[in-house]
Formats: C-alpha cells, structure tokens, sequence
C-alpha cells in the first residue's frame, strides 16, 4: 500500500492543487492531503479561510474519492504528520523557478528531519491542464493569486469549484 501525503495551506484550494492530486491518485493508492499552517501565512491579514474550513471544502470536494483522505493541524510538522499517517512519500506540486527554490529548501529539511526515511516526490504542473472537461491555465494559478483577485472583486471561475466559489462569497 502506498500512501502519499500532500501538504499545503490550501487557503483556498484551488485548480493548480486539484491538478496535483489528481495526478498522484493515479500513482499512490492513497492520497492523504493535510492542511498544514505556516505561522506567518496564517497570521497575515491576507488569510482567507480557517484551517476548519480549508479542511471542511476539500473533504466536501473529494467526498466521493475513496483514494482521498483529509487531515488538518495547527502544530504539527509535515513529517509527523507524514509518520502519523504513514505514509513515507510527500507529493509536491512545481510551478516554476521561485518554486523550485522554494522546494530545494523544503526538500532538504524533510530529508534531514526525516533521516532519509521520507521521499519527497515532484510533479511538475501541467499548463493547460483538463480539470471536469474544461482547460485551466494552472501555472497561473495561486491562493495568493485567488485572494488578490477576490479583493479586486474579480470573478473566480478560472481558479476554483463551484463548492468553493459558493462558499467564499457566503463569507465574504
Ligand atoms: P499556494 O498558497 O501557493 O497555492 P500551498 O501551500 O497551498 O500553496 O501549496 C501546496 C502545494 O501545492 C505545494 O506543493 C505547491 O507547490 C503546490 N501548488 C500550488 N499551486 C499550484 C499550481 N498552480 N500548480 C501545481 N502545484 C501547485
């Protein structure tokens, strides 16, 4: 059996996310996705959702995905998490250049953290990618995009489902 976790502050989830775990549904037989907080991300006044309910939308979204569980934490680090639920492979999502830096780090702390125990695994986004029958230009894609564009009141069609869409003009 393996297992994958793919962590993330999913605020909120998005196209460029569900691209990534579509694709490792087809690798792993099973896809843990936990909502992880970044104490700096979290504090900013740029937060959208709750961890509750960043957690409470993806569960909602993959209901029907046997291969799909949800996890959520406020302080625990990725790879405890990844041992909790044990799974010794975290997926990652790689858009471009910043990203690749920004993984070279992530990638070496869970390595040292893990004692070379956890693998961390890449996908490199597809642009253009075919989510539900229509085409979605993912490397455009970010949360912090998503947020940016919410507060230009611009429509949100392009970057995330309906169930999300609905949820977030309820709330704002
Ligand atoms: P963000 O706030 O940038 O959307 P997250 O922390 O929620 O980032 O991202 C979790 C994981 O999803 C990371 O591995 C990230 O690289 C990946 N990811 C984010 N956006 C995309 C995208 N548009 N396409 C592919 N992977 C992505």
């Amino acid at each position: 059996m393996k297992r994958a976790l793919y962590p993330g502050s999913f605020d909120p989830i998005h196209y460029g996310h569900m691209q990534i775990i579509e694709r490792a549904c087809n690798i792993f037989d099973e896809v843990v996705i936990a909502v992880l907080v970044n104490e700096d991300k979290y504090n900013s006044s740029d937060r959208l959702l709750t961890i509750r309910e960043r957690y409470r939308l993806i569960k909602q979204l993959y209901k029907d995905n046997e291969k799909v569980k949800v996890v959520y934490s406020y302080k625990v680090g990725t790879v405890q998490i990844a041992r909790k639920y044990n799974c010794n492979v975290i997926v990652r999502g790689l858009r471009d250049q910043s990203d690749f830096k920004m993984e070279n780090i992530f990638n070496k702390v869970i390595h040292d953290d893990s004692d070379n125990e956890i693998e961390v695994v890449y996908l490199l986004a597809v642009d253009g990618y075919n989510i539900n029958k229509s085409y979605i230009d993912t490397w455009a894609i970010s949360s912090t995009v998503i947020r940016k564009k919410l507060r230009e009141g611009n429509d949100l069609r392009a970057y995330c489902p309906q169930i999300v869409r609905d949820y977030i003009s309820r709330k704002t």
